[in-house]
């Protein structure tokens, strides 16, 4: 975030405490000027955004100034570096406004990290000053037609030619395909290896010819940010654009920059099931039946105290996961429980936020509607809940219990 950017678009409010309340004073005061930003600029206009499926250029722009896409960026890179708890507050502020704008800065963040921990000294410097400005835009393209909890099976692969790549293949679901410029490319430099994953590498592939983006691809919620099939025919990188230098990594690296992935979708996760609640409780104050207000009903204000629980429960996995990757700790297994347990949270609690709004909820004019339907996306995102079991059980095993 920018040290002089944020308060110049907003005043930040005094400290509240409570969510927030480990940051650093400099880090509360950049989630409150996000929260400021998303209940003066993003809640009011979220409704039609989402009717019309617009991208929200206008919110972009002004999440470009106030230097969210700089989050993950070394000061030295050009970049606002922040802890990972402080950016995954700014998510979950960002998903209790709407979901898909932290969905516009959660592939480019995880792409940053990969060059962060894992790009040469000269890849670094070629993308992300601009990457922290949000000038320039990342996707990370990992999925393909044929399966994408799977990567080892993948199809695409790059050919090495001389001082380039040529690839082949098919990727899809790629959000931000149509705006990112910059695609972290999962692909298979070496098919025929064996363990399969000793093949595969990252390419930072910049758009060219032999590179088509598919329209995109309806969806449920998630609206405003594009998903796209991405279509590669002989398309050349050059070989200088191989992450790292050092072929056969790619799928390691891609392991290690989907810790903070997961800490994203948690955040969203969180974002929303907040903002379920929040109209959740508001209604059930309001709303009164056999003459007293609805939560003094015991189902519905057991529905309340479960979901504020969960909600806090949530947060505190999502801490814990972030703590651990800033200590520069594994953190897959806590990443894993965090994204599972907040994703799984999000879809009971905004089942139950319409619930409590009665047949109210299930109309369009109210929020209660979308966010039930941006749930299902973080059960499936960044790695089913089904591969994070796996991967929680794998750890499990292998530190003999938890730590
Ligand atoms: C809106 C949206 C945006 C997305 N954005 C991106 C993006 O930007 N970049 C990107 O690369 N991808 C993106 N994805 C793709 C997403 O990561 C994949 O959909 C997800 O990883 C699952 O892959 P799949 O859809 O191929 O399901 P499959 O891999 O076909 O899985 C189908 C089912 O089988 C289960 N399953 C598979 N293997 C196992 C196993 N070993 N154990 C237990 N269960 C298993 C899965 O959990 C799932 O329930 C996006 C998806 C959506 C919907």
């Amino acid at each position: 975030m920018k040290r002089t950017g944020p308060g110049a678009l907003y005043a930040a409010r005094p400290d509240e405490g409570g969510d927030v309340a480990e940051l650093t004073e400099e880090e509360q005061s950049i989630v409150d000027v996000v929260r400021q930003f998303v209940d003066n600029e993003v809640r009011p206009v979220a409704r039609e955004l989402e009717r019309s499926d617009s991208y929200p250029h206008k919110l972009i722009e002004l999440m470009k100034q106030m230097g969210i896409f700089g989050l993950a960026i070394p000061e030295r890179l050009g970049g606002y570096q922040v802890s990972t708890s402080c950016y995954a507050a700014v998510t979950a502020e960002l998903s209790r406004g709407w979901m898909s704008l932290a969905g516009a800065m959660g592939g480019h963040t995880v792409v940053a990290k990969l060059l962060v921990l894992f790009g040469t000294p000269v890849q670094q410097e070629r993308y992300l000053r601009r990457m922290a400005t949000g000038e320039l835009r990342a996707t990370m393209a990992l999925t393909e037609p044929g399966g994408g909890s799977d990567l080892q099976a993948m199809q695409t692969t790059a050919r090495r030619e001389g001082d380039r790549y040529v690839v082949n293949g098919a990727k899809t679901w790629i959000t931000n395909a149509q705006r990112a410029d910059l695609i972290a490319l999962l692909c298979k430099t070496d098919p025929d290896a064996r363990p399969a994953h000793s093949g595969i590498s990252i390419l930072l592939a910049e758009k060219g010819s032999g590179l088509t983006v598919g329209d995109p691809l309806p969806k449920l919620g998630y609206k405003g940010v594009e998903s796209c099939e991405l279509f590669f025919e002989d398309f050349a990188v050059p070989a200088d654009a191989l992450l790292g230098g050092t072929e056969g990594h790619g799928f390691a690296q891609m392991m290690k920059g989907l810790e903070i992935g997961r800490i994203q979708v948690a955040s969203r996760a969180l974002g929303v099931a907040q903002a379920a609640f929040d109209d959740a409780l508001g209604y059930a104050q309001l709303r009164e039946a056999f003459g007293k207000p609805i939560w003094q009903h015991q189902s519905v204000g057991n529905y309340l105290a479960d979901m504020a629980t969960k909600i806090t429960a949530a947060r505190q996995l999502i801490r814990y996961a972030a703590d651990r990757l800033d200590a520069g700790q594994r953190c897959d297994l806590e990443a894993g429980m965090a994204k599972l347990f907040a994703s799984e949270m999000c879809m009971e609690v905004t089942l139950n936020a319409i619930r409590i709004h009665g047949g109210h909820g299930y109309s369009t004019e109210v929020d209660v509607e979308r966010y039930f339907r941006d749930a299902p996306l973080m059960i499936v995102g960044e790695g089913t809940n089904e591969i994070q079991r796996n991967v929680i059980v794998r750890q499990l095993i292998r530190r003999g219990g938890i730590e």
